[in-house]
C-alpha cells in the first residue's frame, strides 16, 4: 500500500517541467543572478495580479515581515498586536525589526486572529495590528481596518499562507499598509527555494523596503541607511514568474479538494476555518484542518493507515522557549492552547487525486471511530 503524502512539490512541477527549465535557461543564458530582469518583471506581474501599488521582492517571508516593519517605521519602544496561534516568523519579523509582539488569542471558529481581543491589546506603545491570515483563509479585515482607522494604527497582513485569496474582491495582501509574503516552496505561490515579497500601496514604504534590502542602497556604493542583504535571486523570480500563472488553477484545485474533504468528513470530525463565502474565494485552502480528541493518538494511528499528517502548531508562540521572555504564562490564551493539541492537517494540495482523498476520508473515519 502506497502513503498518501502531506504534500507532493514533484507532482505539481511536473506539468510545467518545460517552462521551469526555460525559465532557468534563460537565466543561464542573460547570466545576471542578482537583480537581472526576472526580478523586476516578476516584481511587476505580482503587483498586477494583486491590484498592488508596488510590490518589492526580498529573499523570504521572515524578511518581507521584518523589512514591512522597519519600512513602516515601527522599531524599539513600539508594540505590534498579533496572535500567538501563527508560525513563529510572524512574531519574529516584530521582533527582529526592534518592536515588540503584543499576542492575543485566537478564535475558535477560524483559529484566526480574535478580532474581539484587539482592542483592549492596544496601548499608547501600539503602533500597527499584523493579521495573518492563516491556512489561507482572508481575515475578515473590515472591522480590522475601522479599528485601526479610528485609533490611528497602521494594518500589516502575514499573507504568507494566503496568496490568492480575497476578501471584499481584494486580494490578501492588499488590503493594507503592508502585504508580506513568503514563497517558501510549499506555499501555495512557492519558488524552488526561499523568497518573498512585500506589496503596500505607500510608494515611501516601498522605497524603504528596496533600500533596507540591498544594504541601504539603490544606487550601487552610496549606502542611504543602514540596510542589509534580503534580495531575491533572478533565479528564483524567474521559476515564480512561471508558477505565477499557474496560482489561480492550483488554487480552485486547492478548493475543490477541501470541499471533497469536508463532503466526506461532515459529521465525522470537526472542522474549523470554513470559508465563509459560497465560492470559498475567500479562502484558498493552503491548509485542512480538522479537531479531533487525542490528537497524537490519532496522528499515530493514520500514519499506520498511509496517510502522512502534520500539525500547525503543536504550541502557540507564546508558549515557544525561545518567546519565553515575552512572559505570557500558559494558560493565558485557552483558545489556541486548547486548539494546540487537537489540530490535524490533512494532506491537500494541487494534483491530490480523489482516491487519494477517499482514503484519506476512510482513515479518519476508521480511527475516530465513525
Ligand atoms: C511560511 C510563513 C512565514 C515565513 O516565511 P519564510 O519564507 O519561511 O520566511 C511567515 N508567516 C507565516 C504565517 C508562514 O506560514
Amino acid at each position: 500500500m502506497t502513503t498518501v503524502p502531506f504534500l507532493d512539490l514533484k507532482r505539481q512541477h511536473e506539468p510545467i517541467r518545460k517552462e521551469l527549465e526555460t525559465a532557468f535557461q534563460e537565466c543561464l543564458d542573460e547570466s545576471f543572478y542578482i537583480f537581472g530582469k526576472s526580478v523586476e518583471a516578476f516584481e511587476r506581474e505580482f503587483a498586477v495580479y494583486q491590484g498592488a501599488k508596488h510590490v518589492v521582492s526580498v529573499n523570504s517571508g521572515l524578511d518581507a515581515i521584518t523589512l514591512a516593519v522597519k519600512a513602516l517605521g515601527i522599531g524599539p519602544g513600539d508594540d505590534v498586536v498579533t496572535t500567538t496561534h501563527t508560525f513563529i516568523a510572524s512574531v519574529l519579523g516584530v521582533l527582529q525589526a526592534g518592536a515588540t509582539p503584543v499576542l492575543i488569542d485566537c478564535e475558535r471558529e477560524s483559529l484566526a486572529i480574535d478580532p474581539g481581543e484587539i482592542e483592549g491589546a492596544i496601548t499608547a506603545r501600539t503602533k500597527a495590528i499584523l493579521v495573518v491570515h492563516l491556512y489561507g483563509r482572508v481575515v475578515e479585515m473590515g472591522p480590522i481596518l475601522e479599528l485601526a482607522r479610528d485609533r490611528g494604527l497602521l494594518v500589516i497582513e502575514d499573507a504568507a499562507q494566503a496568496h490568492g485569496g480575497r476578501w471584499n474582491g481584494q486580494l490578501a495582501g492588499s488590503l493594507s499598509d503592508a502585504g508580506c509574503f513568503s514563497f517558501y516552496p510549499t506555499k501555495n505561490l512557492g519558488a524552488l527555494g526561499d523568497a518573498g515579497a512585500v506589496a503596500t500601496p505607500h510608494a515611501d514604504v516601498a522605497h524603504r523596503v528596496r533600500l533596507l534590502r540591498n544594504y541601504g542602497s539603490t544606487q550601487k556604493y552610496l549606502h542611504e541607511v543602514i540596510g542589509g542583504n534580503s534580495r531575491l535571486d533572478t533565479v528564483q523570480a524567474a521559476l515564480l514568474r512561471v508558477k505565477l500563472r499557474h496560482l489561480d488553477e492550483w488554487n480552485r484545485s486547492r478548493q475543490a479538494g477541501a470541499r471533497y474533504y469536508r463532503e466526506r468528513l461532515e459529521g465525522v470530525v470537526e472542522m474549523p476555518c470554513r470559508p465563509r463565502e459560497a465560492d470559498s474565494s475567500d479562502h484558498v485552502c493552503h491548509l485542512f484542518v480538522v479537531r479531533v480528541k487525542d490528537r497524537d493518538k490519532v496522528a499515530r494511528r493514520m500514519a499506520e493507515e498511509g496517510v502522512q499528517t502534520q500539525v500547525h502548531y503543536p504550541l502557540p508562540v507564546h508558549l515557544q522557549p525561545a518567546c519565553e521572555f515575552l512572559g505570557y504564562p500558559r494558560g493565558r490564551f485557552p483558545v489556541s492552547e486548547a486548539a494546540m493539541s487537537e489540530i490535524l492537517s490533512l494532506p491537500l494540495f494541487p494534483g491530490i487525486t480523489r482516491e487519494e482523498q477517499d482514503r484519506v476520508a476512510a482513515a479518519v473515519r476508521r480511527v475516530v471511530g465513525k
